[in-house]
């Protein structure tokens, strides 16, 4: 593997459990699109097919896609699994991260010592989860109990809410904003992001602040909607019908009119052309709605935010 290609691809793993695989179909986020090419030098005796849609996590599986274009397996690079099961053989590669953490470990040491926390917990991604214990060995001292708390996913934070409550500060080791965030929503701790990207520790209490502002000016303009477009996502791990009738009769029970939709990829192109739907509701992962405010020209809530609005309309 090329040095500075910073996940470990476990390109000798593909070879030998695709090696009677002749045709591939390539699942990988945005982030590892750009290391692709080290996959495809070293399978370079298979036909391969690679998905250009966003890949968020692993509830989303083009296994459909990959059967009707006849691809024996897929190789889903950057999560775990998170489907029951896969209509053809998946393999999921965490793209575990190989570059130096020696730098962060001696920030987030002096991080812990600066705000004098004795309990912190350390939550990661699938890249990360593997070196997430030594980094943790490496912060542990007499006097600082830290604790490995594993996975987390932006919908399932069970295991957060399960610590926070003995803990001074949680920590998320992994780039971006969007699970530290996530973090952040269901708990009242300080949360920081330990980003090996940036090589920085940083708090999300501003960007929490302004979620929540956010989110509270949504309900408050979706309350008058009279018609409201629930989507129902047609994406594996997304696929929510249940919810989506139970919000329909809530929703008809307060007199408003509800269109269910269903959509693969949901953004506001695919929204905008209801033009006599006032606001919508996303059954599919939370997160939609949440981290693409900006883009959504009228209120778009979450599940979550959607029981909310009928706890609002109750009043
Ligand atoms: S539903 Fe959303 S938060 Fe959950 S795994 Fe899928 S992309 Fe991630």
């Amino acid at each position: 593997m090329n040095n500075i290609v910073p996940y470990d691809f476990e390109v000798e793993r593909l070879r030998r459990e695709l090696k009677d695989a002749k045709n591939i179909f390539i699942q990988a986020p945005d982030g590892l699109k750009p290391y692709l090419i080290e996959v495809l030098k070293a399978l370079s005796s298979k036909n391969i097919i690679i998905s250009t849609d966003p890949c968020y996590g692993g509830c989303y599986i083009l296994d459909d896609i990959a059967k009707e274009i006849g691809s024996d397996a897929i190789i889903h690079f950057g999560h775990e699994k998170f489907i029951e099961k896969e209509k053809i053989p998946t393999i999921y590669i965490k793209c575990t991260y190989i570059g130096s953490l020696e730098d962060l470990i001696r920030k987030t040491k002096e991080r812990i010592m600066k705000n004098n926390y004795k309990n912190v917990a350390i939550f990661t991604n699938a890249q990360h989860i593997d070196v997430l214990e030594k980094f943790i060995d490496s912060i542990r001292t007499s006097n600082i109990n830290v604790i490995n708390g594993g996975l987390v996913l932006g919908c399932r934070m069970d295991k957060v809410k399960e610590v926070s409550n003995s803990m001074d500060a949680i920590f998320y080791l992994g780039g971006g904003d969007f699970h530290a965030l996530g973090i952040s929503l269901e708990i009242e701790k300080p949360v920081y992001v330990i980003d090996p990207y940036r090589n920085e520790i940083r708090e999300i209490s501003a960007i929490k602040k302004k979620v929540i502002a956010e989110k509270w000016w949504t309900i408050h303009r979706a309350k008058d909607a009279k018609i409201l477009g629930i989507v129902i996502v047609a994406r594996k791990g997304q696929f929510n019908m249940d919810i989506a009738m139970k919000l329909k009769t809530e929703f008809e029970k307060v007199k408003r009119n509800v269109v269910l939709l269903i959509a693969e990829e949901v953004n506001w192109e695919r929204l905008a052309p209801f033009t006599f739907i006032d606001a919508f509701i996303i059954t599919g992962c939370p997160r939609i709605a949440l981290d693409n405010r900006e883009t959504f020209y009228k209120p778009v809530l979450n599940i979550e935010e959607a029981f909310e609005l009928l706890k609002v309309i109750k009043k």
